[in-house]
């Protein structure tokens, strides 16, 4: 056997896999999606799928649950598509010492969160960094659990965030754990404007 005949025997035995699976997979409903991990990539990946929504001319919505000091590019680009953004304006940043201002922001950020998670208008929702808000207790876990089930059949959500609780892992279709290999930043690199944020 050649080099080329064996490279076409396992082409096909992959092939006949993935039709296989293909053809399983036959349900039709939205999905939830937890990107977790200390690895980069965890927002990004959050807004390419909202990019896919949009351009498919489906309505998307965006809950930030951390305010950051930069501004956010894909803010800037995505609202001109008409996707509405949420934010913490005031509260929560890793330098706050302030408790009850977080979960006053936090609960006022999450009450626009459920409206969007209740409307079937939204084929997708991402919860950007929801993870910490259940890690400090700053929302109630369950009624965050029971919020994202009884969403709309046809919606997805998507959650960010370093250290995803296993109870939100168990009510997901899909995780995806981003391992940290290394990272610009540990190596004096500044955070970049247009790459980072
Ligand atoms: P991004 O927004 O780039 O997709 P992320 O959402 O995975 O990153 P976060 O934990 O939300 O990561 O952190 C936000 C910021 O910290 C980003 O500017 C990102 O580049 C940076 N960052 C992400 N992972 C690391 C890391 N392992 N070490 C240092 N900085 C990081
Ligand atoms: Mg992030």
């Amino acid at each position: 056997m050649t080099d080329n005949d064996k490279h076409v025997k396992k082409q096909k035995k992959i092939k006949e896999k993935v039709d296989n699976n293909v053809a399983i997979a036959q349900e039709e409903r939205g999905i939830v999606i937890v990107i977790t991990g200390n690895g980069k990539g965890k927002t990004t990946a959050g807004f390419g799928t909202v990019a896919r929504c949009v351009g498919h001319g489906y309505k998307a919505a965006v809950v930030q649950f951390i305010k950051g000091t930069w501004e956010c590019g894909e803010r800037v680009l995505l609202e001109k598509s008409g996707v509405p953004f949420e934010v913490m304006g005031t509260g929560f940043t890793w330098e706050t010492q302030n408790r009850e201002a977080d979960i006053a922001a936090a609960t006022r950020v999450w009450k626009k969160a459920i409206e969007f998670l209740k409307d079937p208008e939204y084929h997708l929702v991402l919860l950007d960094e929801l993870t910490y808000m259940l890690g400090y207790d700053y929302l109630p876990k369950d009624e965050v659990l029971t919020a994202i089930q009884q969403r709309p059949e046809n919606q997805s959500v998507v959650i960010t965030g370093r250290g995803a609780p296993t109870e939100l892992r168990d009510i997901a279709d899909t995780v995806s754990d981003i391992k940290n290999v290394k990272h610009a930043f540990t190596q004096g690199v500044k955070a970049r404007k247009g790459v980072d944020w």
